[in-house]
């Protein structure tokens, strides 16, 4: 028997480096498409899993095919179209089951292991059922070892191919695409090592019908063409996909960044900005300027003439000043409402004024809109870093302070901050945001002041005072807060708070005398007070003839068709109404005529003033007779002597209230001294 010649196979090397390029772009293709399947959510996961799979299958068996194809054993070969297709399958859907273990969201490194492993299997057993289809007019036999090797290559690198891409690592990307090209080329060639061929012109069975070098040629590039095509498609979908992401990134980053209506930057890039300016303005020693710029009356342009002449006119005022920014030295940006901050480096001392009066140049020529002309006017405060201020935070806050001064500056649209000036408002505004937290600190209580009927000293009634307990003030006079609950619109739920709380405890007390709780002009003004009143007096229990309420001349007046409307409702719940501190304000019979007062109070003034007591005489008695014209009690207020009582009487005033009958004190203390008794609930 004559030995079998060992064949010394040759390889094709266009088709080798085919399949090398087709492998490279399949690894490249497949590792972006299973990073974005990582990145996406619950709906699109499943569409990346499909391209990763489909990219991977099909490169990892176009490489081994083509590079199959390539090889030339030196006999007649050909291959078995069934384990051909099958090892497509197990390529594509082996790849499938693999990603889909590593690529789920927030799982171990193990299962991202796991997954890797999968893939390496699929790769291999790709490669050896796709083996099993080749035919060839000889001997194959199989180094195991090499096989088992081959295995080992395919499985660590797609496992370490798999770990890398799912890594925060720089280059992670990379890293996953050179291991992935590394598992498919290290199983292929040592799979192919592992096999030897020996020739045997008797064995005819694998060579039914053999291929020709040509024809194995032609197959290699029109498989590979194919394959290319796959990758192609996918790849342009995901450069597509890259496309709308990056625009849909920036879209969102200029929805971050902009004002919608007039485009200008908006708080959270100055923000940014400001903070890099200040930076830049250390390390330069240069002087910065802020301009915190409101636009006066602008509540009114819209209310007059509707919203969208506002916008218009916000818009336009943002794009003059736009237009004005000169480069990198100067910024503005909308932080809100009509509200608009500006930045600009400073080269001298005559800068920030120069860069001042043309804003409001700019800010005050007159605006045509829709058949409206607005002749705007802003308020402009300045402040500038380091002169007033170290930090962003206080230098916006020195130049706002600066702001709301030439705001109620009847004579200055511009205000540069002023440290003496400002620092007042400062700590009215801290005071106003203690304030805000005081209600729900219960740092807010209430004291009670005795009225008493003049003639007979018998207890009538007793008026609810405020008091509020800072935790570091100490106790704060509502003739210091009660204006800022005012402007700040916190009157709203502090009156409110008043309101039930006073008819709660007045509720249980026995005798039921009648209780007067003071009501803020604001409160009057707000739609809803007499619906509020009568939903407390039904919580409470508190019958309505028991409660009075007191209000200035100043309420009434500030608009007095509504305020007349909400008295006449509160009238008819049959709550009573006194006006309180007369001889004040106005003092105009008109509002006695007009407004169905049930009390007079005359205001402690008239008893503490520089008049003499032939002069009070008088001005009481005056009160008194136009009481009796519209039919109203009256009350004096501040009473602290018996001269003062006893001119009371002489006059004949109904009720007295001052520190002589009583000073305010807390209901524990009214009770305990026995003047008041407290029913059970
Ligand atoms: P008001 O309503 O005129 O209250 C009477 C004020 O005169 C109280 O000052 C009271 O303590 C003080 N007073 C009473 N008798 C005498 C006296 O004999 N001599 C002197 N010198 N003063 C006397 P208070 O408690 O400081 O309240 C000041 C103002 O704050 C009140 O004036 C009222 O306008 C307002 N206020 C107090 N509580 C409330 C409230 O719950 N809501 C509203 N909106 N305003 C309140
Ligand atoms: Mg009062
Ligand atoms: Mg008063």
């Amino acid at each position: 028997m004559t030995p079998i010649p060992a064949l010394v196979p040759e390889h094709s090397t266009s088709l080798v480096a085919i399949a090398a390029v087709l492998c490279l772009a399949g690894a490249w293709a497949a590792s972006r498409f299973f990073q974005r399947m990582t990145d996406v959510g619950d709906r699109q996961r499943y569409a990346w899993l499909f391209l990763t799979s489909l990219a991977s299958g099909v490169s990892i068996w176009g490489t081994h095919f083509v590079a199959m194809l390539g090889y030339h054993p030196g006999v007649p070969m050909s291959v078995e179209w069934l384990a051909t297709a099958l090892s497509l399958l197990i390529a594509v859907l082996g790849s499938a089951v693999g990603f889909l273990i590593g690529g789920a969201a927030d799982v171990s490194r193990a299962r991202v292991a796991l997954g890797g492993t999968v893939v390496g299997l699929a790769v291999s057993s790709m490669h050896y059922v796709g083996m099993s289809g080749l035919r060839m007019q000889g001997t194959m036999s199989w180094n195991e070892p090499l096989i088992v090797l081959s295995v080992v290559f395919a499985v660590g690198f797609a496992s370490a191919a798999l770990l890398y891409g799912r890594s925060d690592l720089r280059h992670a990307q990379t890293l996953m695409w050179l291991l992935f090209t590394t598992s498919v080329l290290a199983l292929h060639f040592t799979g192919m090592a592992a096999m030897s061929v020996a020739h045997d012109m008797s064995d005819m069975a694998g060579t039914r019908r053999s291929l020709d070098p040509e024809t194995q040629y032609v197959l290699a590039v029109a498989i590979a063409g194919m394959a290319f095509v796959t990758l192609g498609s996918g790849m342009v979908g995901y450069l597509i996909d890259n496309n709308s992401r990056a625009s849909a990134v920036e879209r969102l980053r200029r929805l971050a960044m902009y004002d919608v209506l007039t485009g200008l930057p908006n708080r959270a890039s100055l923000n940014e900005r400001l903070a890099a300016e200040i930076e830049r303005s250390r390390e330069h020693h240069q002087r910065l300027g802020l301009v915190v710029i409101d636009i006066d009356n602008f509540k009114e342009v819209n209310d007059l003439h509707g919203h969208p002449v506002g916008d218009e006119v916000l818009r336009v005022l943002g794009s003059r000043m736009a237009e004005l920014i000169r480069g990198d030295d100067e910024f503005v940006a909308r932080i809100g409402g009509d509200e608009f901050i500006a930045l600009c480096r400073l080269e001298d001392d005559a800068h920030l004024p120069t860069f001042l009066d043309a804003l409001r140049q700019v800010l005050s020529g007159v605006i045509h809109v829709r058949g409206a002309r607005i002749a705007p006017r802003a308020s402009i405060g300045a402040a500038t870093f380091p002169d007033h201020a170290s930090d962003a935070e206080t230098l916006v806050n020195n130049a706002d302070l600066a702001m709301y001064r030439a705001k109620s500056d009847p004579l200055h649209d511009i205000c540069l901050y002023d440290a003496s000036v400002d620092e007042q408002t400062r700590q009215r505004r801290g005071l106003t945001a203690d304030l805000r937290e005081a209600l729900a600190r219960g740092e807010l209580f209430l004291h009670y002041q005795v009225q008493t009927a003049v003639a007979t000293g018998e207890t009538r009634g007793y008026e609810a005072l405020l008091r509020w307990r800072h935790p570091e003030l100490g106790l704060v006079s509502p003739a210091e807060f009660i204006p800022l609950a005012e402007e700040s619109g916190l009157i709203a739920p502090i009156g409110e708070w008043v309101l039930r709380t006073a008819c709660a405890e007045a509720a249980r007390w026995v005798p039921p005398h009648r209780v007067s709780v003071n009501v803020s002009a604001v409160q009057l003004a707000e739609a809803g007070l007499a619906r509020t009143v009568r939903e407390v007096l039904e919580e409470s229990g508190l019958p309505a003839h028991r409660l009075e309420l007191e209000m200035t001349e100043t309420a009434v007046f500030t608009d007095r068709e509504s305020a007349l409307q909400t008295l006449l409702e509160i009238k008819d719940l049959g709550v009573g109404i006194a006006l309180d501190d007369f001889g004040v304000g106005y003092s105009s019979l008109d509002a006695l005529r007009t407004f169905p007062f049930d009390r007079i109070k005359i205001d402690r003034s008239f008893f503490s003033g520089g008049g003499t007591p032939e002069q009070t005489v008088e001005l009481v008695q005056a009160v008194l007779s136009l009481g009796r014209t519209f039919g109203m009690s009256v009350l004096a207020e501040g009473i602290e002597t018996d001269d003062q009582l006893a001119l009371l009487t002489d006059t004949g005033c109904d009720e007295a209230q001052g520190y002589l009958f009583g000073r305010p004190a807390s209901l524990d203390d009214i009770v305990s001294s026995g003047q008041l008794g407290m029913a059970a609930v």
